[in-house]
């Protein structure tokens, strides 16, 4: 289907998944008036809150889908394992934005790697492990060292075991469970950043400054904007985020992980991986810059115009994970916090609940 397909105002977006991201794309959409309907299994969900419309209902339930297809003018999703036949199925019917492509490069750790290294960016090395001999051979090559990765669903660091010694061979196949996986050389970085990026329908690109990023027990904790880089690290960056947008055709925003590594006296970047998504990395972007993610993700797959990435403040967005959204009450007092709850019912630990992003004036 040529998708070439402009929303009005007072139209509809569907969005397949129902979590935080869900929920703050259709604030987004509100605030266009657009319209949202939210797709998702779990009778819970946060976005249900937030929705002009939403189905509940399994991914591969074909009525449904059909009935959601008829509703909606273009489909969206908040993360990146819908299964290919629901995303196959919804895109004969209607446009699906971002496309098939880049999904279905994003689902596996190994045609994203194979991609991006096919187009010219940098990455850790790799190999593909589809058993203990693999394993064994690509561990040789790697010096003994490495990160085993499962190929698909991994998130929050699950799904994925450290190996910094050969012994520790057997025991990592099994502990992701025999399941189809790379490895990938353990990179010794200086910091994690990461770049937004925003493609429009024609080809219009905004990308956001560059975020440095800390992690508490493999869940993202801070994202700090600016990013202690130097600029043209920071350019470099950029220009790599943009080209993987470029190479996808991609339309919608994508969040680009990467490691920066000490080079003689500079920097050198690597890209991790890529999310087809709005990304957690990116919640700084609400108060911090005139457009944020998540209304250049509803004006992309609207195929609108996007709007300005610039930033304005500086910022430092914590995620409020499991009993940390507690103190919701002292976060509303403090001076330049601005609070994001989810409306999550449950909290547990590990559970995003909710972030603040932390707000200054402006220093570079
Ligand atoms: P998330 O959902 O948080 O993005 P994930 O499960 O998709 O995580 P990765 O982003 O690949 O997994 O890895 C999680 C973290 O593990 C990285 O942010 C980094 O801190 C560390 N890590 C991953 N790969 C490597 C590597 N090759 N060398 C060193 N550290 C690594
Ligand atoms: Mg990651």
């Amino acid at each position: 289907m040529a998708d070439t397909v402009r929303l009005r105002p007072g139209d509809t977006i569907g969005i397949l998944g129902g979590g935080q991201l869900g929920r703050m794309l259709a604030l987004a959409a509100a605030s266009l008036g657009l319209k949202t309907h939210i797709f998702c299994p779990e009778p819970d969900s946060p976005a249900f809150d937030v929705t002009a419309d939403f189905t509940i209902a399994a991914y591969d339930d074909i009525g449904a889908l059909n009935a959601f297809a008829a509703a909606v003018s273009v489909v969206t999703y908040e993360f990146e394992n819908v299964p290919g036949p629901t995303a196959a199925h919804l895109a004969a019917r209607v446009p699906v934005r971002p496309g098939p492509t880049a999904l279905e490069v994003s689902q596996d750790r190994l045609s994203e790697k194979d991609f991006l290294s096919g187009a010219g960016i940098e990455l850790a090395t790799y190999a593909r492990i589809d058993s203990d001999d693999d394993l064994k051979a690509a561990l040789e090559r790697f010096g003994g060292r490495g990160v085993l990765k499962t190929r698909r669903f991994g998130y929050d660091g699950k799904g994925q075991v450290m190996l910094r010694q050969a012994s520790d061979q057997r025991g990592a196949r099994r502990a992701i469970g025999d399941a189809p996986a790379v490895l990938e050389q353990l990179i010794t970085f200086e910091k994690e950043v990461s770049v937004i990026v925003a493609r429009g329908v024609s080809g219009q690109t905004e990308v956001y400054d560059v975020t440095e990023n800390r992690h508490e027990h493999h869940i993202l904790k801070t994202s700090t904007v600016p990013a202690s880089v130097s600029a043209s690290t920071a350019a470099t960056a950029k220009t790599i985020a943009g080209k993987i947008a470029e190479s996808l055709d991609y339309v919608g925003v994508m969040g680009v992980e990467m490691f920066v590594v000490a080079d003689g006296d500079g920097e050198r970047l690597l890209v991790n991986e890529i999310a087809p998504r709005v990304h957690n990395s990116g919640h700084w972007t609400e108060d911090a810059c005139l457009t944020s993610q998540f209304e250049q993700h509803m004006r992309a797959v609207a195929g609108w115009p996007l709007g300005s990435a610039e930033r304005h403040s500086d910022v430092i967005m914590e995620n409020l994970i499991g009993n940390e959204a507690e103190s919701w009450e002292e976060i509303l007092r403090e001076p330049g916090a601005r609070l994001h709850l989810y409306g999550k019912r449950a909290s547990r630990p590990g559970r995003k609940m909710g972030h603040v992003n932390r707000i200054r004036p402006k220093s570079a």
